[in-house]
Order: C-alpha cells, then structure tokens, then sequence
C-alpha cells in the first residue's frame, strides 16, 4: 500500500509543477526506477499502473527483464559499457547514457545486426562533475550533429544528472541549460528530434518540470531509500 500512497504523491507533485509551468500533464513521463528493488515489489507498482521501468545496471536488468510482464517498457539510465551492448539491445525502449563515440558506434552495430532502430538520448555533464558521465555543453552538438550519421541509431533527446542538493532550487540553471541545448539543435540543420528531455530524480523533478523536463526518473520517491 505504501507503494501505491508513494505513486499518487508523486503523480500529484507532477501534475502541480505541469501546472505551475502551464504544460500539460500528460507531456510528463515518468519512468519508475526500480535498481535495488525486487521484482516482487515492482510487480506491485505495475498493478498500480506503472509501465516505464528504469535499470542503471545491465546486470540487474537482465535479471528482472524475464521476471516482469512483457508489456513493460525498460529504460536503461545508466552507464553503458560497449561490451554489453549486445545484451540490452532490441530489449530496451530508450537508453538515457549514450555519452560518448565508441558506444555510439557499436549501439550502431548491434541495432543493425539485430535489424532495428535504437533509441538513445545522450547524456549531458551540464554541471561539469567529475565523477559523473556525459559529454559537455559545448561537445553535445557536435556531437549529435556526427550521431545522425549512423544507421541503426536515433537520438531522441538528451539527458541529464543535476549534481546532488538539498536545496533543488540551486540546480534550476542546470535543467534550463539543457533545455537550451536541446532548442539550439532542433533549430540548428542536424536534424536530430528533440522529443525527450531526460530530467528530474525524486529531489529535483519538480523544478525539472518546471524548466521542461518531459522523462523524469523517479527512484526513492516510490520505493523508499535503500
Ligand atoms: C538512481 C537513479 C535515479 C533515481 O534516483 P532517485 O533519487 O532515487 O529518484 C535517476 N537517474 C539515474 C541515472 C539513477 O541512477
């Protein structure tokens, strides 16, 4: 039952900050992260109505992928080692880390071996932290611009981890700035759609939200600390 009250709060906090922004609710997605937390308790949340799942681990994903209902739609949020690719590939709708060539190359690889398109958005370091991944701002265009290239492979947006606070007030520039980023490639000519804007952890998602975030990942604001 806790898991169900945890889902309506949140659902409510995203519905007042799409209100605040003027936004319509239903832009706003939220994929339900479930690293560390069993596969009998995300079978809860999906009775709930959850559908949008969130691993950052492909080790633990691969785990729970044949535990869950087929329907469930899998969100790789975390970073992805090139040798892995071949095990999430054709099993994950989007991957929030694409974050730097080589993997760009071998996501290539693997969706035309497996004969479809892979979905990717790519990770942005807006902060510039050094112990997070993600190109920088100034790399990501040129960066995107080189991605459009190759086949097998479609950004759809960007992403982001806004640097740890109390105060989610602080990390307002850092949401704004990707969005930014994300105006200036849909009215450069690379040609990339800027369909999702990857925002927002349980302790800032209401100001992503605020600053356009539309995929918001939300872990501990559902299934408690760990
Ligand atoms: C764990 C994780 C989240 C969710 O974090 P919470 O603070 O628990 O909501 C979101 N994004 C990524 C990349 C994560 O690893």
């Amino acid at each position: 039952m806790i898991i169900r009250h945890n889902l309506d709060q949140v659902q409510e906090r995203i519905y007042d900050a799409a209100h605040r922004a003027s936004r319509l609710p239903e832009e706003i997605k939220m994929v339900a992260v479930t690293k560390n937390v069993s596969s009998e308790i995300i079978k809860e949340a999906i009775d709930w109505g959850v559908s949008r799942l969130g691993e950052n681990r492909v080790q633990e994903f691969l785990q729970k992928y044949p535990e869950l209902p087929t329907g469930t739609e899998w969100h790789l949020i975390g970073h992805l080692q090139t040798n892995k690719v071949k095990k999430v590939i054709g099993k994950v709708a989007l991957i929030h880390s694409l974050d730097r060539w080589s993997l760009a190359e071998e996501i290539s690889r693997a969706a035309m071996k497996n004969d479809i398109v892979a979905r990717v958005l790519v990770q942005v370091n807006v902060a510039g932290e050094e112990t997070k991944h993600g190109l920088s701002l100034a790399e990501a265009e040129d960066f995107i611009a080189s991605t459009v290239r190759l086949p097998g492979l479609d950004v759809r947006g960007l992403m982001t981890i806004a640097p740890w606070t109390k105060n989610p007030e602080e990390v307002r520039p850092v949401f704004r700035q990707l969005k930014e980023l994300a105006r200036r490639i849909e009215s450069s000519r690379i040609g990339a759609t800027m369909e999702y804007l990857s925002m927002g952890m349980s302790g800032d998602f209401e100001v992503a939200i605020e600053e356009g975030a539309n995929l918001v990942r939300i872990g501990t604001a559902i299934f408690g600390e760990k």
